[in-house]
């Protein structure tokens, strides 16, 4: 639950406030906004709160009470009324531009990462991606370059002056991805891996969260719940497709998510057209519809040579086709209220 103070609340009303809810075994979570100051109660089981809420409601210091019955909290959009801006390196993710995240599937070598580092830089995409720890569903598959990935995707992320995001696999190699990359990125097939959740909710990294390809959005709002109730507030949400009876595309993208995870939620939503399609052909147009719905962003894979890539290049475009891809994303963002 959340209690909003009064505008003249004192310090010494937020320490005995916070004071008894530990008292009564619950965790909290001071927030001082520009206009309120909010204190969250985590923890607080759902038949003692209406009466918390009362008895909290009656002093003078409380302007008000909620009682959040969703399983989610920090998430929620009612702990949270103004969304959450993401900075990193000076790019805001949930403000009013729409971030474009672009780059190979997986790092492949030095040349083909820089060539793509540079011309989706040109194309005026604001970070650079590229897999080096690959969840591929075959064992037998290309499984990324590893460390050696992490360093080519950030000597090519400093030459070009983009800041980077990357896979992590593992919750032992946390430690490892975050001294080279500026987002950990968690990928759908790890959305329920909760050590792994809980590891990067350590770390003070921006996270990029992709919905878990079976996932209901209440799972993927509690998944970014692990990592924000570890202290890193800062998660971005990422539809990217999820598994329905459909076979002519790879996954059935899920715009809906968009509007709703915004109407639930105060963390920015981005969509990730290539995994969610699987076809190259269909990225521009999901990508389009994608910004229509609100998306604060997307991830794009883009490759040199499509048809030489060691991962997902059928859904990745050359980079002729993201550029004009993104001069046509730049007027619908302008259409709706949006730069790019
Ligand atoms: C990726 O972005 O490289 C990736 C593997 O995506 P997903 O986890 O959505 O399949
Ligand atoms: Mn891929």
């Amino acid at each position: 639950m959340v209690i909003v103070l009064s505008d003249n609340a004192t310090e010494k009303d937020i320490e005995l406030i916070c004071e008894r809810i530990k008292n009564l075994g619950y965790g909290v979570n001071v927030s001082r906004g520009v206009e309120k100051t909010i204190i969250g109660v985590i923890g607080a089981k759902d038949e003692h709160k209406l009466l918390l809420a009362q008895q909290l409601e009656s002093l003078p210091s409380v302007e008000r009470v909620i009682p959040i019955l969703k399983p989610y909290k920090l998430a929620s959009r009612e702990w949270k009324k103004e969304g959450t801006q993401i900075n990193v390196k000076g790019v805001v993710i949930g403000g009013n531009e729409v971030v474009v995240m672009a780059g190979p599937c997986a790092v492949e070598n030095e040349e083909s990462i820089m060539l793509t580092a540079r011309a989706i830089k040109a194309a005026n995409a604001k970070i650079l991606r590229g897999g080096a720890f690959k969840p591929r569903t075959s064992p037998y598959s290309f499984q990324g370059l590893g460390e050696e990935g992490l360093k080519l995707l950030y000597q090519a992320g400093k030459e070009v002056g983009l800041p980077i995001v990357t896979e992590v696999l593992d919750p032992r190699d946390v430690e490892l991805v975050s001294q080279y990359t500026d987002i950990l990125q968690i990928g759908t097939r790890n959305m329920s891996n909760f050590p792994l959740l809980t590891e990067v909710g350590k770390t003070r990294l921006p996270v990029l969260l992709k919905r878990g390809l079976s996932s209901t959005i209440e799972e993927f709002l509690l998944a970014a719940e692990y990592i924000m109730a570890r202290g890193n507030h800062q998660v971005i949400l990422c539809e990217r497709g999820i598994r329905t009876f459909e076979q002519a595309t790879r996954f059935t993208l899920d715009l809906t998510a968009v509007p709703l995870l915004h109407e639930l939620s105060h963390l920015p939503v981005i969509v990730d057209p290539s995994h969610g399609t699987g076809r190259w052909q269909l990225v521009p147009p999901m990508a389009k519809a994608a910004i229509a719905a609100g998306a604060d962003g997307l991830i794009i894979e883009v490759h040199p040579e499509p048809a030489k890539a060691l991962s997902d290049g059928a859904q990745s475009l050359n980079i002729p086709m993201f550029h004009t891809l993104m001069r046509e994303l730049a007027k619908v963002a302008e259409a709706v209220g949006r730069s790019i």
